[in-house]
C-alpha cells in the first residue's frame, strides 16, 4: 500500500455537559479540536501531553470506539468516518488497542485462553482447534507458557495481565496498535520489560503504533516521531530527535524539562509551569497555553497561533517563532 497507512484530519470531539433540563446550562467540552497527522506503516508516533488534553479520546476516536464530531480518519486508504458498521466491523480487524489497565479490560470470568480466543472466534477466523493453536502460538509470542490459556485473570501479576492484553490485540494480525498508556499502571521494574516487548512485536510483525503516554521519557524512548498534545491541539510534531534536541513550543521545553537524563552535563534546568492545566471546560482565548506559558506576551492572549513549518515535518504552534 502507498501512502499513510493511518491518516487523520482536523478531527474533533465536542462533548456536551451538564443541563439535561435545560440547554441554556449546558457546557460544550472540547476534547479534540483540529487534530490532524499522518502515520506511515511500521511508524510508531508518540501521543504526549498532560491528563485532560484529548490523547487518550484521540486514539478513541480514530479506532470509532467514540463518534468524531468532526475530521476524516483514513485507514488503509478508506475514510473510516464514512464507513457502515458492517464495513466497520470488517475494518477493526486491522486495528486494536492495548488499554492502559490490564485488569479493567480482561473479563475476569474469562480464562486467559479464550480471551485471546474470543477475537478469533467473533471474526471467525478458526475452528477449535486452530484457535487453541494460535492461542498457543500468541502467549508464546507474548514471553507466557501455553499453560497460560488456563488461568484466570486475578491469577495474573500486572505485567502477565498485560502481556495477555497485547496478546489479545494481536490475535487478529493488525497493522495499527492504539497503545494507549499501556504501562502507566505497571510497577516501574516491569514496565521497561513491556515496553521490550511491543518495540520486539513491531519489528516482528512490521506493525504501526500510536503509542499514548503521559510521559515524554517513555515517549521518546518508543516513538520514531511525538505529537504534543495540549487542551486537545496537537502544539509541536516532529521527529523524535528533533522534539528532542530542538523543541520549539514552551510546552514542549516544560516537559523535556522533566525528562531524567543520565548525563549531569546534558541535564536541563527544570522549568515549571505556572498554575494547573486549564479545564477542558474553559479553554483560554488566544494560545490555549498562555496562562501557564512563562514566555507569554500580549499578542498570545489574544490570538490562537497557526502552525509553523519548520521543515523536515517540524511543526509548532507558537507566536515566539
Ligand atoms: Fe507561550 Fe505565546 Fe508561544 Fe503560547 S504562543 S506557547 S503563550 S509564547
Amino acid at each position: 500500500m502507498a501512502g499513510p497507512l493511518l491518516e487523520v484530519q482536523q478531527l474533533e470531539k465536542q462533548f456536551a455537559v451538564g443541563g439535561a433540563w435545560l440547554a441554556r446550562h449546558r457546557r460544550i467540552i472540547r476534547a479534540v479540536d483540529g487534530v490532524s497527522f499522518a502515520l506511515e506503516p511500521g511508524e510508531t508516533l508518540g501521543l504526549v501531553g498532560e491528563s485532560g488534553c484529548g490523547k487518550s479520546t484521540t486514539g478513541r476516536l480514530i479506532l470509532r470506539l467514540i463518534e468524531p464530531s468532526a475530521g476524516h480518519i483514513r485507514f488503509e486508504g478508506r475514510d473510516l468516518v464514512a464507513l457502515s458498521a458492517r464495513e466497520l466491523w470488517a475494518a477493526r480487524q486491522r486495528m486494536q488497542i492495548v488499554f492502559q489497565d490490564p485488569f479493567g479490560s480482561l473479563n475476569p470470568r474469562m480464562r486467559v485462553g479464550s480471551i485471546i480466543a474470543e477475537p478469533l472466534q467473533i471474526y471467525a477466523q478458526a475452528d477449535a482447534a486452530g484457535r487453541r493453536r494460535r492461542t498457543a502460538e500468541l502467549l508464546e509470542v507474548v514471553g507466557l507458557n501455553p499453560g497460560f490459556a488456563e488461568r484466570y485473570p486475578h491469577e495474573l501479576s500486572g505485567g502477565q495481565r498485560q502481556r495477555i492484553g497485547i496478546a489479545a490485540a494481536l490475535a487478529l494480525q493488525p497493522s495499527l496498535i492504539v497503545a494507549d498508556e499501556p504501562v502507566s499502571a505497571l510497577d516501574v521494574s516491569i514496565q521497561a520489560q513491556v515496553l521490550n516487548l511491543l518495540m520486539d512485536l513491531r519489528r516482528r510483525f512490521g506493525l504501526t503504533y500510536l503509542f499514548i503516554s503521559h510521559d515524554l521519557h517513555v515517549v521518546l524512548h518508543m516513538s520514531d516521531r511525538v505529537a504534543v498534545m495540549y487542551l486537545g491541539e496537537i502544539v509541536e510534531i516532529g521527529s523524535r530527535d528533533t522534539i528532542h534536541r530542538e523543541a520549539k513550543h514552551p510546552y514542549t521545553q516544560v516537559l523535556l524539562s522533566a525528562v531524567p537524563v543520565a548525563d549531569p552535563a546534558a541535564r536541563r534546568e527544570r522549568i515549571a509551569p505556572k498554575g494547573e492545566v486549564a479545564s477542558p471546560l474553559d479553554v483560554p482565548e488566544g494560545c490555549r497555553f498562555h496562562p501557564r506559558c512563562p514566555m507569554a506576551f500580549d499578542r498570545c492572549r489574544v490570538e490562537r497561533p497557526a502552525p509553523r513549518d519548520f521543515g523536515a515535518g517540524h511543526l509548532a504552534s507558537c507566536h515566539l517563532y
